[in-house]
């Protein structure tokens, strides 16, 4: 890795070491600062501003240089090689340093390191383009179909991120791309939406699942310690049996749901 490239800084949430639920085997997961949307039911409210933040005697997010990042993560190293896990990037919204991010996927390219990333995919294309060559696996949210709703429950439409996911298909990558619906109960699962996400996700050739993410409050402290109101405040996590119905819709226009 050359100097310049070890010293480009970013914003990092948090690292986390050891996750199961990122991507393929055992991995460290880096959560960047900073998304331009708005997600009623995010769970990670102290991952939106791109501003360092103190709140409740705690400090959300500091200056990190790609050199720092990957000296922890190459600390796993053992633990990647014998269970294909590797590093994570994650948000906020990893796009939205886009520089950061692509000097952290080639130096853990640059290690041998396997790569994901968990996005929205709301970023200029040229952004995406010069990413995906860095990426093993791509996991992509598909939130809302609706345009006007997405804007409404999101805070942004989602043209660009439709389009986005629409213009993998032209790229020559092996990238694996898994879109991830998480799934907001009387929000964004009734049977025609969800019919809309399943048949747009058949189109896309790089796909190799869907993933449905259930409902939870894991982030409502959270908002409590920023001193932001809830929007959700009304709807629980659902059930099994709740799963599975949707997961039958998705699964008459692809395969491989989870
Ligand atoms: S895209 Fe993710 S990080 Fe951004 S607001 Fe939505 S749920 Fe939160």
């Amino acid at each position: 890795m050359v100097r310049d490239a070890e010293e480009e800084r970013g914003v990092v949430l948090r690292m986390e070491r050891g996750s199961t639920h990122d991507g393929e085997g055992f991995r460290t997961v880096v959560f960047l600062k900073g998304c331009p949307l708005r997600c009623w039911w995010c769970s990670t409210p102290e991952g939106q501003s791109f501003e360092i933040e103190n709140a409740d005697e705690k400090v959300y997010g500091r200056v990190m240089t790609v050199g720092d990042v990957i000296k922890e993560v190459k600390k796993d190293t053992a633990f990647f090689f014998h269970s294909g896990g590797g590093v994570t990037l994650s948000g906020g919204e990893i796009l939205s340093q886009p520089e950061f991010s692509l000097a952290l996927l080639r130096a853990s390219r640059a290690n041998c390191i396997n790569t994901a990333i968990e996005t929205s995919f709301y970023a200029p294309w040229s952004v995406i383009r010069d990413i995906i060559p860095l990426v093993n696996t791509a996991f992509v949210d598909i939130k809302i179909f609706d345009q006007k709703k997405h804007e409404k429950l999101c805070g942004v439409d989602n043209t660009l991120i439709m389009d986005n996911l629409s213009r993998t298909n032209e790229v020559e990558s092996a990238l694996k791309l898994i879109v991830r619906i998480p799934l907001i109960p009387g929000v964004n699962d009734a049977t025609d939406e969800l019919a809309q996400i399943g048949k747009f996700c058949a189109g896309l050739k790089r796909l190799r699942g869907v993933q449905l993410l259930p409902y939870h409050r894991l982030g409502v402290d959270t908002y409590r310690k920023l001193g932001r109101p809830y929007p959700l405040s009304d709807i629980q996590p659902p059930e099994p049996e709740y799963m599975s119905r949707c997961r039958e819709i998705i699964r008459l226009y692809v395969k491989a749901v989870f």
